[in-house]
């Protein structure tokens, strides 16, 4: 049995709250770059130009890169040999975001009454926290920033499997079109199909921490994946909606088996601050 400290748990997602803010990750810097060569348009050239300047602003200067600093969304990796002392796990992420919130003069995004919007609650907390028991003896925290303009343009919804694979397809495209730029594109288009109502939509968040570029394992998902990526590129959305090729910087899917009778599809749409980082512990 491994045992794991509350205090450390804390310290670490305190600082990764921070780093993710400031710091986008190299996989996609180096995506923006990448589709700065492969961009036809003048205005799309511009605009990511501008991703890559400010990018640079915000890791150099340790400033946030976009005034969203996100709901904190974690996947958390527990192994069932691994023993948390001094208090709970939920409790422990959720202090370490209020550290990390505080201390990195990071936007507090949470109001604790989406109705009347009145109510707001302790330095962007609660933070949202998926737990998968796994075996071992490894506490792996799967921390993303997840901003509010990219989720409000994702959907759901549970497709009849006559729809098959062709209206699995066109969902997503539809989806890509209608967000237009409201989501903040380029995008990462995360996909989860199958499961149930619950479970696709968490398969979709899920898929968004694979890095950029890194494919399904399965060779049928993996295709679809590069058909997505294409189809979605040829919608002309471009950088921040001005028009051009780089619509979406990735599509990645998870699947799972279903009811005979449904198939369930959930899209869940994120900006180009794509901001996720892993603490392995
Ligand atoms: S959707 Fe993303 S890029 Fe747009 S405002 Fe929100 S966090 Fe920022």
């Amino acid at each position: 049995m491994r045992i794991i400290h509350y205090e450390d748990i804390v310290e670490k997602v305190s600082k990764a709250c921070q780093d993710v803010n400031f710091d986008i990750g190299s996989d996609v810097f180096d995506s923006f770059k990448k589709s700065l060569e492969t961009e036809t348009s003048e205005n799309g050239k511009y605009i990511l130009e501008q991703l890559i300047e400010n990018a640079v602003i915000a890791k150099e200067e340790r400033v946030p890169m976009c005034q969203d600093t996100g709901v904190a969304v974690l996947i958390v990796e527990l192994g069932q040999d691994c023993h948390i002392v001094g208090g709970s796990l939920y409790s422990a992420i959720n202090e370490g975001v209020v550290k990390g919130y505080s201390d990195g003069f990071l936007r507090h995004s949470i109001v604790g009454n989406p109705i009347s919007r009145t109510t707001s609650t302790t330095y962007n907390t609660p933070a949202v926290i998926h737990i998968e028991l796994l075996p071992g003896d490894q506490l792996i925290l799967n921390l993303s920033a997840k901003g509010a303009g990219s989720e409000n343009m994702s959907s759901m919804k549970m497709l009849k499997p006559s729809d098959g694979l062709q209206g699995v397809k066109d969902f997503i495209i539809e989806t890509v079109r209608i967000a237009g730029p409201n989501a903040c594109p380029p995008l990462i288009v995360g996909v989860g199909i199958g499961g149930n109502f619950e479970r696709c939509a968490y398969l979709a968040k899920k898929s968004l921490f694979r890095p950029i570029g890194f494919r399904n394992i399965s060779k049928e998902i993996s295709t679809l994946e590069k058909d997505l990526i294409e189809e979605i590129n040829k919608l002309g959305i471009g950088p921040q909606g001005m028009g051009g090729n780089t619509t979406a910087l990735d599509v990645k899917i998870e699947m799972e088996a279903c009811h005979i009778a449904s198939l369930p599809v959930a899209i869940n749409l994120n900006c180009h601050a794509s901001r996720h980082k892993k603490i392995i512990m």
